[in-house]
């Protein structure tokens, strides 16, 4: 071993190197550079390489496995446990590869490792076209897509890989790969749903489908003491509703913004957030019964850009609060969920704690079990229970809750959505994946990462 002098000299020299940078402990950046997005994770890398090519990225992996150093990546740094920063080791970060080309005849766009959802979207947007892509804009396409990849245009056209073309990536190695169905398939199968288990993509290259540049959509908020109702007929509504349409409820206490009377804010409430892709007659169609039922005590679901809906959870979700998460799959909103959800709701005290129940199916739904590593598509809803705090005051009290929550639903859980998990180990990994399909992707990490360097993630064990 090394002394930390002769390190130094040597990450020294790798930064005279790179394209890009080197951020080390001490100097101005690196206390910003080390910040991921969940405020709280809190760790001290002994590097940062912010790579600007492919060349980077290779000569940051070959020198963190030539000094032994752990190595974790970073694209948008959203994961929720925290997995693109370390303590020690090398932060290899994506964030200067920000490319993006759209070919709008061929509709296929190519996007660097280090782009954010929203400046895909802006990118596409133009020639009215889209991927599939999150809720909120500043995740990163890398991580999302990797573990699949949800957003309000998948039960038309799919999770974000099933509009995976091809990925170029850098192998445990420092070798440059590219993988598609017709070139390292097996690889191809795998990066889509495994995580960043098998190489650091540097590339992606997605099909666009046209979407907007209207939609109809947003929530319709009612009160948390009408759960049970609106639920029992949200269940209903949404069973036959077409592809074109998705929704995610809501459950929290409303937020102070611009757009929402003063006399509401902080009151507890159940809201059904939709997306229409169709054309306005058909939306305002499909919406009519889920609007006028009930009392709702607020809707502001109605035609405005898909880029404006794209950003309407932003406000929720910033960077640096204290985020902590259980989520689960359940087949059906049965009335035992929905009691769950009706007694669990009330009991929400941050103001920024918010659970969102996905609607699953449609597209996502029609691509084979086994096509992809992406486990759970036959999923009726995706829960995800967030416990937030401003700070490290009431974290505590917020994460127990959304354990509680969270075991309450225990009788009902099925598959889980891997882009959701904590440091859970193992065994919800297993999960993840169900038992095949994760033995085919311990026999691709074999092959393609034996000494398991890339470790920080929802980690497939070679052994
Ligand atoms: P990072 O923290 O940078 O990376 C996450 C993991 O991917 C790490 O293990 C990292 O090592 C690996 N990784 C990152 N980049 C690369 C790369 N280039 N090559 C190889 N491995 C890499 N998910 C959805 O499906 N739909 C949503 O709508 C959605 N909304 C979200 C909203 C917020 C506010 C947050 C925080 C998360 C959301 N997620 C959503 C979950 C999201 O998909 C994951 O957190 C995802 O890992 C984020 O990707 P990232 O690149 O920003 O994260």
């Amino acid at each position: 071993h090394m002394t930390a002098v002769q390190n130094l000299r040597a990450l020294e020299e790798l930064g005279a190197r790179l394209e890009g940078l080197l951020v080390l402990p001490g100097s101005g950046s690196y206390d910003a550079q080390r910040r991921v997005w969940n405020g709280s994770i809190d760790r001290c890398p002994a590097a940062i390489v912010r790579c600007a090519s492919v060349a980077d990225v290779a000569a940051a992996l070959r020198f963190a496995r030539v000094h032994d150093l752990l190595v974790a990546v970073r694209g948008g740094g959203h994961s929720f446990p925290g997995h693109s920063v370390c303590d020690g080791g090398m932060v290899i970060d994506l964030s200067l590869m920000r490319g993006i080309r759209v070919d709008p005849e061929a509709r296929t766009v190519c996007v660097q490792g280090g782009v954010l959802l929203g400046e895909l979207d802006a990118a596409t947007q133009p020639y009215g076209l889209a991927v599939t892509s999150g809720i909120v804009t500043h995740t990163g396409v890398a991580g999302l897509t990797l573990g699949g990849g949800m957003g309000w245009i998948m039960r038309k056209y799919g999770l974000t890989i099933d509009q995976l073309l091809s990925v170029e990536l850098v192998t445990a190695d420092g070798e440059p790969v590219r993988a598609s169905t017709a070139e390292n398939a097996d690889l191809f199968w795998g990066v889509r749903g495994g995580g960043g288990n098998f190489g650091i993509i540097t590339e992606f290259k997605f099909r666009l489908n046209p979407v907007g540049p209207e939609v109809f959509a947003g929530p319709v908020f009612w009160p948390m003491e009408d759960a049970s109702e609106v639920l029992r007929f949200y269940r209903d509504w949404v069973a036959d509703c077409p592809d074109e349409l998705m929704t995610i409820v809501v459950q929290r206490r409303v937020p102070d913004l611009p757009v929402i009377p003063r006399d509401l804010v902080g009151r507890h409430v159940i809201v059904v957030v939709a997306c229409h892709l169709g054309p306005v007659d058909d939306a305002e169609r499909v919406m009519r019964p889920l609007k006028s039922f009930g009392r709702p005590l607020l809707d502001l679901c109605q035609p405005k850009p898909y880029l404006v809906h794209q950003s309407m959870f932003d406000p929720g979700f910033p960077h640096g609060w204290w985020y902590y998460f259980r989520t689960c799959d359940i087949a059906a909103l049965t009335d035992d969920v929905i009691g769950v959800m009706a007694e669990q709701g009330r009991r929400i005290v941050s103001p920024i704690t918010s659970v969102g129940l996905w609607q699953m199916g449609g597209a996502v739904a029609r691509v084979g079990e086994d096509e992809t590593a992406f486990h759970g598509r036959g999923a009726g809803f995706t829960f995800n229970i967030n416990g937030n705090s401003y700070s490290a005051e009431g974290f505590d009290a917020e994460r127990e809750w959304a354990r509680d929550y969270w075991t309450a639903l225990q009788p009902h859980h099925t598959s889980v959505y891997v882009n959701f998990l904590m440091d859970e180990g193992e065994d919800r990994v297993r999960q993840a994946y169900g038992v095949a399909k994760y033995d085919r992707l311990k026999a691709l990490k074999r092959a393609y990462d034996p000494h398991n360097v890339f470790r920080l993630n929802q980690n497939i064990r070679p052994d």
